[in-house]
């Protein structure tokens, strides 16, 4: 990968230098969330240090430097996803809220008893139980698009599952368990010509992918902090802004009105309507900043050598008689979900953690989409920027001692 030097880059991270276990900390759990560079860290604590207030209501000094910060980094989420403007970001605490945001307020709204609410078997349960929430309060139904035995997602038993009753399409862009990428941007054309609306989860694909709102001409589209290198309890909606104006509130509280009486009550315009109460001000600013961490190194160098090491590790992986790889599905993303033959998930995670290897064991926030496959638990390893091809052999002897172990 042309002049990418991991070496350089871990450097910006201070927790990779550790060890567990009197071993250097191996971390291939970043898609259940990712480590900091000291560029979030130190940004955040600049921010406590010497820019911190509340946020819009004072006149104030700091008052004005926090609304600064915080306004600024909605601009570059913004400017991340190519949003047209900043009124289209809402923050949340994640992707979770904001999947259930939508849910509540464009859904209640919209959904009623018999309507129809498509998503796919490869939802994280952010975007499978919100829907549920939903399915329960108003009567309506879920179905599920389905993926091949690679886990491609397939998009003519997708578009035959919409009908005139189908209100919503609600799909994530790349797989946590199967590194899967759902091309969604097909996936909106065939349901915006039905006039349907569509959320993307872009937990994962924001992460690795290139992502430009407009192009993909989705309604709705979601992120989540930690996963970017940012903090956690931060994330974003993005919303067209005819959308958001029509939605009525989510939470109710300060900051999202225009007015308040006795009698009745008078609501903001958004993006402040969705963001009642004080909000994570300066986890904001530190989602800001680790974007622009990662804009300096560039997601198409990120992405090149992301997917070098996932290439990597499935072929050694594969080297490995009692090792299952689950998902092969054509450009997937870096994340790899495997399983050990006659031992349990947890018990292969619990062992390679005394070679100081993070991995990720279990069912991913993901059942549906295991149950799709008959198996009840996998081990993923999930890769990031920092990682390095070292690290995927440590992660292989790790197992080839594991799998003596459990033979
Ligand atoms: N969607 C996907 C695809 C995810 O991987 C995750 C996190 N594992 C989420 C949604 C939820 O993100 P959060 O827990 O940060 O709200």
């Amino acid at each position: 990968n042309g002049g990418y030097d991991v070496m350089r880059v871990r450097e910006d991270f201070p927790i990779l230098s550790m060890s567990v276990h009197g071993k250097p900390l191996v971390y291939l759990d970043n898609a259940a969330s990712a480590q900091k560079p000291a560029a979030v860290l130190d940004r955040m604590t600049q921010a406590y240090r010497s820019e911190y207030s509340n946020v819009h209501r004072g006149l104030h000094y700091l008052a004005n430097a926090a609304t600064e910060g915080y306004e600024g980094a909605r601009d570059t989420v913004a400017r991340f996803l190519n949003a047209g403007r900043s009124e289209e970001i809402v923050f949340t605490r994640g992707a979770t809220e904001a999947i259930n945001l939508v849910a509540q307020t464009f859904g209640r709204a919209r959904i009623g008893p018999g309507d129809e609410i498509v998503l796919s078997i490869l939802e994280h349960h952010a975007n499978i139980v919100p829907w549920h929430f939903l399915r329960a309060q108003t009567g309506a139904v879920i179905k599920w698009a389905p993926v091949d035995e690679q886990g491609n997602f397939l998009l003519d038993a997708f578009e035959a599952l919409l009908t005139e009753r189908t209100k919503m399409v609600a799909v994530t862009q790349m797989s946590n368990v199967l590194g899967t990428v759902v091309p969604v941007k097909e996936v909106v054309q065939i349901a915006h010509a039905r006039g349907i609306p569509v959320l993307v989860d872009g937990a994962q694909g924001s992460v690795h992918l290139d992502v430009d709102v407009r192009d993909l001409d989705c309604d709705f589209y979601v992120v989540t902090g930690h996963k970017l290198y940012g903090p956690t309890g931060i994330g974003a909606l993005y919303g067209k802004y005819d959308l958001l104006a029509e939605m009525p509130p989510f939470l109710g509280g300060g900051e999202m009105i225009r007015e308040v009486t006795c009698a009745d009550v008078a609501y903001g315009t958004p993006p402040h309507r969705f963001e009642a109460g004080t909000p994570a001000i300066v986890e904001a600013i530190g989602l800001g900043a680790a974007l622009d961490y990662i804009g300096t190194i560039g997601k198409a160098r990120i992405r090149a050598h992301e997917n070098a090491l996932r290439a990597y590790a499935e072929a050694r992986l594969r080297e490995l008689n009692s090792v299952r790889i689950l998902g092969a599905a054509e450009g997937k993303g870096p994340i790899v979900s495997f399983e050990i033959q006659n031992a349990h998930a947890h018990d292969v995670a619990t062992v390679i953690d005394r070679s100081g290897i993070a991995v990720r064991a279990g069912t991913h926030c993901a059942m549906p989409l295991l149950a799709r496959f008959g198996v009840s638990s996998t081990c993923r390893a999930s890769f990031g920027l920092y990682n390095t091809m070292d690290e995927v052999d440590a992660l292989v002897r790790a197992l080839t001692k594991a799998q003596a172990f459990f033979a």
